[in-house]
């Protein structure tokens, strides 16, 4: 889309917003019937997804607003049952886009396929053996996947190793072959496990040992996608907080989180509240994105922060984010899913690099939405403000009681269920 600025969009009717949507985006029939009708995803399209399908798990999908990275515009598809997360990704991007957007960029699409070989007369003989094959190891990897090759992917490169080298017991010493694989612009799961299991013959025979796993490592840790902005304090000021205040208790909540992993795996949750809407939005697969990410906040042996937030020579607030991504934008279940299809559409990027960048950007924005909340006012005003409408549909409250009844919780000071279902009876009476 031209621009992710939408003035008043949260303030507008599903409807309106739907109708604005479609002004903006080029939608067929088709995808129009699907993005709104009851059933976007049929249960003959899920039963050929997974297995013993009974139906389907709706999630309500919102648009993050705002969001400029490396100078272009997007609206972020985001499937999330949270409250306060697409209100909050979208106010931080907005005061990134003031302060120049967001600056990305990603690494080489390359995922990693693991063979793991047991029973070796000889380890060190087995591991030369390999070695010294490497190349035609890398030619047969590529010629059994010959459509990646032609698309300027495929195999680049081999690494063995031994582990558990001192290990007595039968069960322990292992050689680990590791594929480099460039997957191009699929997440390359199926690709990788086609690829490592296509080896494991001829890994048998050069190491005269018996490979059982082959499949692919989902530490993504040489296909990263990075994201920074570095945002003046006057854009953080709030009521009652100058911007200075705000950045140095960014500063403090970051690095309470970086010496303590019972406080950064909250921190980190935090970024994932932004960084999986859009992974499961965009049909990727999020258990692949979160397991990667949270090793590579524990890549120097200690888990940490994934962010990492500080204060430039001109006092600005500058933060960071690497993250594995191993996500794409075709295969798996985006070429099924209809909605998969309209988001891709929406978000509008045109490669798999280009949308981990994307999806970085929105991690670093939750972070800071929720680090500048906690240094200030704390999470729960905001939050509870939107909570208190679930409690409020919980109760049993419909259209517009909803509002109505959500306010009174937050004067009354009561977000609860049960005092919600009390004005429920009151207001129906
Ligand atoms: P696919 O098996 O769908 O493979 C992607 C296919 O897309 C390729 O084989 C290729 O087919 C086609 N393609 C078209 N255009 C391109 C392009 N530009 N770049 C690359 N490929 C292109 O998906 P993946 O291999 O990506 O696997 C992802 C799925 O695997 C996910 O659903 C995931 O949940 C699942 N999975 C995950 C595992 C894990 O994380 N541990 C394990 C196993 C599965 P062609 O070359 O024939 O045109």
């Amino acid at each position: 889309m031209e621009t992710s600025r939408i003035p008043g969009f949260y303030k507008m009717g599903v409807d309106e917003r739907r109708e604005l949507l479609t002004k903006m985006e080029s939608f067929t029939e088709e995808e129009k019937e699907y993005l709104f009708s009851k059933e976007p995803l049929g249960t003959d399209t899920a039963d050929k997804m997974i297995e013993n399908v009974i139906g389907t798990f709706p999630l309500p999908l919102g648009l993050g607003l705002n969001f400029q990275v490396n100078g272009k515009d997007y609206v972020v598809p985001m499937a999330i049952e949270e409250p306060s997360v697409v209100a909050s990704a979208s106010y931080i991007a907005k005061i990134v886009r003031n302060a120049g957007g967001f600056t990305t960029e990603a690494t080489d699409r390359v995922m990693i396929g693991q063979i793991q070989v047991v029973g070796c007369p000889d380890f060190e003989a087995a591991k030369e053996a390999v070695l010294k094959e490497k190349d035609s190891l890398i030619e047969d990897a590529n010629a059994s996947y010959p459509s990646l090759v032609a698309r300027g992917g495929g195999a680049e490169d081999l690494e063995v190793r031994i582990l558990n080298e001192e290990s007595d017991s039968i069960y322990g010493k292992m050689l680990i072959l590791h594929i480099y694989i460039n997957t191009c612009d699929a997440m390359g799961a199926n690709i990788i496990n086609t690829i490592a299991e296509s080896l494991a013959p001829t890994v048998e025979k050069l190491t005269k040992g018996k490979v059982y796993l082959r499949i692919l490592s989902n530490y993504a840790d040489r296909c990263l996608a990075r994201a920074s902005c570095v945002i003046p304090p006057h854009l953080l000021e709030s009521k009652g907080y100058t911007g200075e205040e705000v950045r140095d208790g960014v500063i403090h909540a970051y690095e309470f989180a970086a010496s303590d992993p019972y406080r950064a795996v909250t921190h980190n949750k935090g970024i994932m509240n932004g960084i999986d809407p859009i992974v499961i939005a965009t049909g990727n697969d999020w258990r692949a994105v979160e397991a990667a990410a949270h090793a590579h906040a524990a890549r120097d042996g200690k888990y940490g922060s994934m962010t990492k937030w500080s204060k430039d020579e001109e006092g600005n607030l500058v933060g960071e984010l690497e993250l594995p991504m191993s996500v794409g934008t075709v295969g798996g279940s985006i070429r099924v899913h209809p909605i998969a299809k309209i988001a891709h559409k929406i978000l509008d990027v045109e490669s798999a690099q280009e949308l981990a960048q994307v999806i970085v950007a929105v991690g670093l924005a939750q972070n800071l939405g929720a680090l500048k909340a906690l240094a200030t006012d704390g999470i729960q005003k905001g939050h509870m403000a939107l909570h208190s409408r679930s409690v409020a549909i919980a109760a049993g409250a419909t259209g517009e009681m909803i509002d109505i009844i959500a306010e009174r919780l937050i004067d009354e000071k009561e977000i609860r269920v049960g005092k919600a279902k009390e004005l429920v009876e009151e207001y129906t009476k």
